[in-house]
């Protein structure tokens, strides 16, 4: 079973064109200036098994240019991700990205590698957003793929009927400020 923080089944600022996207819950590598402070806890959050995500992916594939697995911290979870990873790589023609805070080099376990190895695009790297690319390095894993480019002020932003507001990608404080002052 994954423990997850949160999906989107239709994201534009996590990768090349529309994705799939699964943040996962657990994190201790407390970055500078993470955004993502509520994906810390180990706490249970969601937990879903691999077949159930594998199948929405599959059943959205027609819709989808790739799956991003982000944070959270993918790599604690490599275990069942990298079986996941299999699925979708083996099954379906979508790209795999990962946004992790760990460097390249430090993704040397047996389960990390397993990982690595149906990864196409991989953001490495603790987080700093006073940094250039938020200190970030992409990493090409795939040469047959579009390559990605980094753009650090990527923001989506979702408001549904009922107001509420899911915000994605790189958002300022002053962004998130005005769009609660205008919708709260
Ligand atoms: S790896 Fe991601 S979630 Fe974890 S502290 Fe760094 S930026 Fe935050």
């Amino acid at each position: 079973m994954l423990n997850i923080y949160n999906i989107e089944t239709s994201n534009y600022v996590n990768g090349n064109g529309c994705r799939y996207v699964l943040w996962v819950q657990g994190c201790d590598l407390k970055c500078t200036g993470c955004w993502n402070k509520q994906t810390w806890s180990f706490k249970q959050k969601k937990l879903k098994s691999i077949d159930e995500i594998f199948s929405q992916i599959k059943s959205l594939a027609h819709s989808l240019q790739g799956v991003t697995f982000s944070g959270g911290e993918p790599f604690l979870q490599a275990k069942v991700l990298s079986v996941l990873a299999k699925m979708i790589k083996e099954n379906t023609n979508l790209d795999l990205q990962i946004f992790t805070g760990y460097s390249k080099e430090e993704l040397k376990d047996e389960f990390h590698i397993k990982l690595l190895k149906y990864t196409d695009i991989l953001v490495a790297g603790r987080f700093d957003m006073n940094k250039p690319n938020n200190n970030q390095t992409v990493y090409m894993l795939n040469n047959n793929i579009d390559a990605w480019l980094f753009n650090n002020s990527d923001v989506e932003i979702e408001i549904n009927d009922y107001m509420d507001i899911k915000i994605t990608g790189y958002p300022t404080d002053k962004l998130i400020d005005g769009i609660k002052r205008e919708c709260i």
